[in-house]
């Protein structure tokens, strides 16, 4: 059976793949003109990980880069079109203002209920795929360094049909990894977070454990963490192993997904602009909390910080998962890494 809590959990625990981009010095810095950036996400440049690239031009209707996208097999037509189409939904906004928009593959003639194993699809489409491991995870933008066939995919985990109550959750949840396919990272890991943001690493699920294993690695040898080499178990964990890309694998997987970009070479110079906390790219206050029930702030493990003001964070602005959608941000972000060109 698949909770309401568990499919947010699954949602929200995940990883999208981190792009490889080792051309750092093609890309543009942010340090100039932030105010017209919105948002943290692929570079604008296609380097090596970049927005889809446009496919064709109308003078009237502008550029034209859709994202094609077809199913995996039987199971997947079989179940993930109402899904899939209801979060394209959400992003319609963003569709009519861009040159961004999602496509079955030419390869099926129109057909929604696209399958990949036609063999008639092309090798950059978005291969959407039931995942195994129960996780729901995606690609970042697109992959220009590599010609590789299916290297586009978006992987739904943990979905029950019977539980139609769950829908919305999925929605949503899938909503936010077309966000990730486009080329939109995380808001809460951009580098500048914590000016609008505070994040409790003790909040997250697998703290206790976590400091059990630092107490029993550093008691073992020093060498083990050195950059504890002065600290308490406690502080080892939050001021360097929870914002260690090198360390949280092994201490704190949950707080992966909050690591800075700045810590993560690949991502150190994606732009970014105004703090966006309706976005559907942030997640929500109590996810992946220890303490889910708490009464807002306590057990909170992203607090939205408005000068001397603490509020509650929701992925899409909206408690209400049918209710949350792209936000203003969202929509210019995906304006700038789309033109229409017209
Ligand atoms: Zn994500």
């Amino acid at each position: 059976m698949v909770s309401t809590f568990f499919a947010l959990l699954s949602f929200l625990l995940t990883t999208s793949a981190y792009p490889t981009n080792n051309d750092t010095s093609t890309v543009p810095s942010d340090s100039t003109d932030t105010l017209a950036r919105r948002w943290y996400s692929v570079p604008e440049m296609r380097v090596t990980t970049g927005p889809w690239p446009v496919k064709s031009f109308d003078p009237v209707t502008g550029n034209h880069a859709p994202i094609v996208y077809c199913y995996e097999d039987a199971w997947e037509i079989g179940n993930f079109p109402p899904l899939v189409g209801q979060a394209f939904s959400k992003w319609r906004d963003a569709i009519n203002q861009s040159a961004l928009d999602f496509v079955p593959d030419p390869g099926c003639h129109g057909s929604l209920e696209c399958g990949c194993a036609t063999g008639f699809t092309q090798p950059d489409t978005l291969h959407i795929i039931r995942s195994t491991d129960g996780r729901t995870k995606a690609v970042v933008g697109y992959e220009y360094d590599s010609n590789q066939d299916g290297r586009h995919t978006l992987k739904i985990g943990g979905y029950d049909p019977k539980n139609q109550e769950d829908v919305p959750l999925y929605v949503l949840a899938i909503a936010h990894e077309l966000g990730h396919v486009a080329g939109l990272a995380h808001e809460h890991q951009r580098p500048d977070r914590d000016i609008d943001l505070r994040f409790d690493c003790s909040a997250l699920v697998g703290y206790t454990e976590g400091i059990t294993k630092i107490s029993r690695d550093m008691f073992d040898s020093v060498d083990n963490i050195p950059e504890c080499r002065h600290l308490t178990p406690e502080k080892c964990m939050l001021q360097v192993v929870c914002s260690s890309e090198h360390y949280v694998d092994t201490y704190m997987p949950s707080a992966f997904d909050y690591i800075t970009g700045d810590q993560i070479p690949t991502w150190d110079d994606f732009e970014t602009g105004l703090f966006d906390p309706k976005s559907i790219m942030i997640y929500s206050s109590y996810v992946n909390s220890n303490n889910p029930t708490g009464q807002f702030p306590t057990g909170a493990v992203l607090v939205g910080l408005d000068g001397d003001r603490e509020f509650q964070i929701y992925t899409g602005g909206d408690s209400d998962p049918a209710a949350a959608g792209i936000s203003d941000g969202d929509i210019e972000r995906i304006k700038q890494l789309y033109p229409k060109g017209i």
